[in-house]
């Protein structure tokens, strides 16, 4: 039976594909379609591999024997062996390797993933945390697994695989970087969660927010994500899925065309020159940002670089990434943000009570909060960035500031790392530029403090419109809240521009409202010329710029700023589309 199912697209485009469905975080492996002859060979390596961790743990047991480790060490091991021989998890992954010829690892894994969820129904506490067992057992098979990769595979029906979650972290989707799914769905989320944010940097469709999707879709069921148009179509019929083949060509070329604007500067009709820049997460993904001409990286989410990992990175580690974007970029700059952990990104192993159970993370120890909270670990990657500021144009960028004392300490902070750098004969930029972001309304509203002691600033208008309108931007029951044009967050957008223009310094918008072109011309209205967003969006927002004229949008663009009447608003932002 085909159904259709409504969420928020993340990410325009359109994908077809099968789904395939996931629990949770524990995916990190690909997905292999294997031909009927591999079967028997890649059975015999789910085989070896278990094998082998039985040997490793009978060696450990062996080993705790011999030292006088305490008898609960023992215990789990015992619990481990006896897992492992089950037939759950011995046997099955068998046979999901001969009925769905798939790769071991994805076998295992599903497998798992049915495993886990059947402890999470059980309700004696104490059985229900033994998932935890079965996910390590598993673990230590798939690191036998995936040294020993199996015969070269078939095909890569990954690019046909379209993944539906009920939740994904920004942590699991980091990780999804390395393949190549067709698209994502997702049962929770809003728009600018930072989930949504890296799905969208994947460059393929994404739809969150469906409620239901996960439990009423079933595995191996045709999809048809139109991210565009914020559906999903289950089991679509013949007709249908030539209709959407066609769409999706047809999007194809577009995305085509607009790559003939990627050396074209971003001039307005009456001659403004706009910068645009571009968002990433990761090292490698300033590829992406030479593909598509951008003139620099606007923000750089380190924070990022480090989440799939256990405690914080050295700070040589953290040089070495900084330093590559820096070199990558070719002499243009590199706006480096400094770790904006907490809320919905955390880190295992921080001592900072990051893990701490609060109420409203988002309005907790987070970002600069959290970095001021550890000053050593802050001073750390502050050196890190100064050392690579010696290799290209690099600033620092401050998230989530909240008044000036913040930013007093922070400028020690940035002195003292100087100091010591400079005392070790380091090289560093000494005028390195430090900016900071505006994503708090009290920072707007206050805009005058801030600009003053700063070099420049960006507007984080996912946090801005989250903090302005109080909707957590990762909740989907209150996604349909977001609103990047309610007459509050207008004025406080024109609020902190004037602000900046008053103190002579340049002021970005890095939020996604950069990389929507439907917002294009209220914020070049509203006095931005520079945007930085994922360098997916670029080319589009150029185009929008170049068919724009700056004073023709300011004279509705101020009338939007003298009502409160969203109706009003509206209409405006129809005018603005003309
Ligand atoms: C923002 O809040 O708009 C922003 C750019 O930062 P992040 O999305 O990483 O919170
Ligand atoms: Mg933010």
């Amino acid at each position: 039976m085909s159904f259709l199912l409504h969420g928020i697209g993340v990410s325009g485009g359109i994908a077809i594909g099968r789904a395939q469905l996931v629990s949770h975080a524990t995916l990190e492996v690909a997905h292999y379609e294997i031909k009927r002859e591999q079967v028997p060979s890649e059975i015999e390596r789910f085989d070896a591999a278990v094998n082998q961790v039985a040997r490793e743990l009978d060696a450990l047991w062996g080993q705790i024997q011999e030292t006088d480790t305490p008898s609960e060490v023992g215990a789990f091991i015992d619990v481990h062996a006896m897992l492992l021989r089950d037939e759950m998890l011995a046997k099955a992954p068998r046979d999901i390797i001969a009925a769905e010829l798939c790769n071991a690892e994805w076998a295992l894994v599903q497998q798992m993933n049915r495993l886990v969820e059947q402890f999470e129904q059980i309700e004696d506490a104490y059985l229900r945390e033994r998932k935890q067992d079965v996910v390590q057992v598993v673990e230590r098979v798939l690191t036998v697994l995936l040294g020993k990769p199996g015969p070269v595979l078939a095909q890569h029906p990954e690019q046909r695989t379209i993944l539906v979650a009920h939740d994904l972290s920004p942590a699991d989707m980091i990780r999804y970087k390395k393949h190549a799914f067709a698209a994502f769905l997702t049962d929770l989320g809003g728009a600018t969660s930072h989930t949504a944010i890296v799905a969208k940097s994947l460059n393929i469709p994404a739809v969150v927010a469906l409620h239901n999707g996960r439990s009423l879709i079933r595995e191996n069921e045709w999809l048809i994500v139109d991210g565009a148009h914020n559906v999903v179509i289950v089991n679509p019929d013949k007709a249908v899925l030539a209709e959407y083949r066609l769409k999706q060509e047809e999007f194809d070329l577009e995305r085509q065309k607009l790559k003939r604007l990627k050396t074209k500067r971003a001039t307005t009709l009456d001659g403004q020159v706009v910068e645009l820049h571009a968002n990433i997460e990761l090292p490698s993904d300033v590829r992406d940002v030479l593909e598509s001409g951008a003139n620099g990286v606007g923000l750089f989410r380190s924070e990022f670089l480090f989440l799939n990992r256990y405690g914080l990175p050295t700070e040589d580690e953290q040089f070495e990434a900084y330093r590559s974007v820096a070199v990558g970029l070719g002499g243009r700059p590199v706006t480096i943000r400094t770790f904006d952990l907490g809320a919905d990104k955390n880190m295992e192993g921080i001592s900072a009570g990051l893990d701490r159970v609060t109420m409203n993370p988002a309005l907790g120890l987070r970002a600069v909060r959290f970095c001021l909270s550890e000053p050593h670990l802050f001073l750390t990657q502050l050196r890190a960035i100064l050392r690579a500021s010696h290799f290209g144009k690099v600033k620092i960028l401050i998230p989530m500031l909240c008044n000036v004392y913040e930013l007093t300490q922070v400028l020690q902070l940035i002195d003292r790392a100087k100091e010591s750098l400079r005392v070790e004969r380091a090289s560093f930029d000494e005028n390195i530029a430090v900016g900071g972001m505006i994503e708090i309304p009290a920072a707007a509203l206050s805009i005058g403090g801030f600009a003053e002691r700063l070099d420049f600033l960006s507007i984080g208008t996912n946090d801005l419109i989250q903090y302005t309108l109080a909707i957590d931007r990762a909740d989907d029951a209150v996604a349909h809240l977001y609103d990047p044009t309610h007459p509050a967050v207008l004025k406080l957008l024109a609020m902190a521009i004037k602000g900046a223009n008053k103190a002579g310094i340049p002021i970005a918008v890095c939020g996604e409202m950069a990389g929507e072109v439907s917002f294009t011309r209220i914020l070049l209205g509203l006095g931005v010329r520079e945007f930085s967003m994922h360098p997916n969006h670029l080319l589009a927002v150029k185009q929008r710029v170049l068919n724009s004229d700056v004073p023709q949008l300011e004279i509705t663009v101020n009338k939007m700023l003298k009502t409160d009447d969203p109706d009003k608003i509206a209409v405006y932002m129809e005018r603005l589309k003309l």
